[in-house]
């Protein structure tokens, strides 16, 4: 008999040399697992560089294909922003800081505010942020650049 007919004959054959491949498998999945998360470590430090050159040479095509993503899926868009909305007004803290950040644009947008062309920190151009000390105080700001209002806040897990 070959292996051919005995696996199409025998289904206990043909269960254990299933369960054996399955095994098998499993096995070389978890060291390649493991193989290609130690390399991940090991050249960590160099990835993230990388990463970040990659990243900061190719913004135009970041921009251009979460744009793209974006426009094809309008619906996860409006989805994940309205729940990252609800997450945002759920937590009292984050309700003390959207609350402070609501009364900031608004005061913005109506001219009572003026908001810099520049960091006050670096005086660099671009996009500027209000950098709040105080949520109770929603208009006591400091105008500070993507980069420095970055170093502001406090580390993940604080
Ligand atoms: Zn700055």
């Amino acid at each position: 008999m070959t292996f051919k007919e005995r696996y199409a004959s025998d289904s206990e054959f043909r269960e254990r040399k299933k369960r054996l491949a399955r095994e098998s498998y499993q096995r070389n999945r978890e060291r390649e697992q493991a193989s290609s998360l130690a390399y991940y470590y090991e050249h960590r430090e160099q990835q993230i560089t990388a990463n970040r050159e990659w990243k900061a040479q190719n913004q135009d095509r970041i921009r251009e294909a979460a744009a793209a993503w974006k426009a094809a899926h309008p619906d996860a868009v409006s989805e994940h922003r309205s729940r990252d909305i609800k997450r945002r007004w759920a937590d009292p803290e984050g309700k003390r800081r959207q609350v402070a950040r609501v009364k900031l644009a608004y005061a913005v947008r109506s001219g009572k505010i003026l908001k810099p062309d520049c960091c006050s920190r670096c005086s660099a151009s671009g996009p500027i942020e209000a950098h709040h000390e105080n949520y109770d105080e929603p208009f006591v700001v400091v105008w500070l650049c993507r980069p420095c209002h970055r170093l502001c806040r406090p580390p993940l897990g604080a």
